[in-house]
């Protein structure tokens, strides 16, 4: 388990130094096998991409096909060992959370099975206190999108002038 201080709200920057990657490597290891051959057995062929509503209500953008979206979360994962860069966790968080909705829709013809692995990407991440709710990843505008308010009590006092 994580020793991690980041809150699950947190969806500014990551703080590596928060990372436990002792543990990240320990998730890792316990579906190497399977995960490393779905990774490499990926031909990149992207015959995936079309049965994604994300990626073809998105314009077609590339970071929203499907294996893009795992090649670039669980796959640096995997080629890092668990030592990603801030941008590396920003863009695997962005990706597994923003970017798919875990729907289970997309068809790969060689059987790989995308939202099994973007669901492991996310459980390692939310190990880690990285994880986020995006209501336009279910296809609403990127404006839509509002941080989550503090709750009542932890709202900032403000001095009584009177
Ligand atoms: S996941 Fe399957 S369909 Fe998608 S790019 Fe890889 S091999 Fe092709
Ligand atoms: S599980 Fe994710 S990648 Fe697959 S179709 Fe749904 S949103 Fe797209």
């Amino acid at each position: 388990m994580s020793t991690s201080n980041q809150t699950p709200s947190d969806l500014t920057q990551v703080d590596v130094t928060q990372i436990d990657v002792a543990g990240v490597k320990e998730l890792l290891t316990q579906k190497k096998g399977r995960m490393k051959a779905c990774l490499s057995a990926c031909a990149g062929c992207s015959l995936c991409a079309e049965s994604c509503f994300l990626f073809m209500g998105k314009d077609q953008d590339p970071r929203y096909m499907p294996s893009f979206k795992v090649i670039n979360s669980l796959g640096t994962l995997y080629r890092k060992r668990g030592k990603l860069s801030q941008a590396q966790w920003e863009e695997a968080r962005e990706l597994v959370f923003k970017n798919c909705a875990l729907c289970g829709r997309c068809y790969c013809p060689f059987g790989i099975d995308i939202p099994n692995m973007i669901s492991f990407a996310r459980t390692i991440l939310r190990e880690q206190g990285l994880c986020g709710i995006f209501p336009h990843s279910m296809g609403a505008p990127d404006d839509d999108y509002k941080p989550p308010l503090p709750a009542e009590d932890e709202a900032p006092q403000t001095e009584d002038t009177e």
